[in-house]
């Protein structure tokens, strides 16, 4: 029984592995029995999450994404974290329609927050961002 499971990934921001970290979200989802629609969910949370990162953290500039997948018991967690420029105002950043980017829609972090069950993040300016991503899961079958 898969109850306690992680992986962790590092891999540079860049957009071709928005694409691989949301099919690895995917894979990493499947082995519980969750529904197609929770699993779509999944991948779109997280590939907004990364998409920021790479595209708001470090826009053009070089730098590294950390993606860590967690299953521990009931709890699927998604840790995202850049070490770029980082969020002056959190709670302006995450309300809906907000964009520093006048050619963006600014929903990236609503659908994070109404895809899985809990959204934090922290960021510091100059620092980073952590985007934590946790979906409330039945417990793991057994395979
Ligand atoms: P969309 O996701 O619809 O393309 P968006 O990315 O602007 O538009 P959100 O994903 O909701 O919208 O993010 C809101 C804002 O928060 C961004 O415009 C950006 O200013 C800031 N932001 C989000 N993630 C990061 C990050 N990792 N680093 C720095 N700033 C970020
Ligand atoms: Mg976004």
């Amino acid at each position: 029984m898969a109850s306690k499971n992680q992986i962790k990934m590092i891999f540079p921001s860049c957009s071709e592995n928005v694409g691989i970290a949301r099919v690895t979200a995917a894979a990493f989802a499947a082995q519980l029995e969750l529904t197609l629609s929770d699993i779509e969910e999944i991948k779109v949370a997280v590939s907004e999450a990364i998409s920021n990162a790479v595209i708001h953290g470090y826009g053009d500039k070089p730098g590294e994404i950390e993606f860590t997948l967690s299953l521990d018991e009931d709890r699927l967690e998604f840790v995202i974290t850049d070490f770029g420029k980082g969020i002056a105002d959190i709670e302006q950043a995450r309300q809906p329609s907000f964009s520093t980017d006048p050619e963006r829609m600014g929903l990236g972090f609503v659908f994070m927050e109404s895809f899985m069950d809990e959204l934090i993040v922290e960021s510091a300016v100059g620092k980073g961002t952590t985007v934590r991503l946790i979906k409330r899961v039945a417990a793991a079958p057994a395979h």
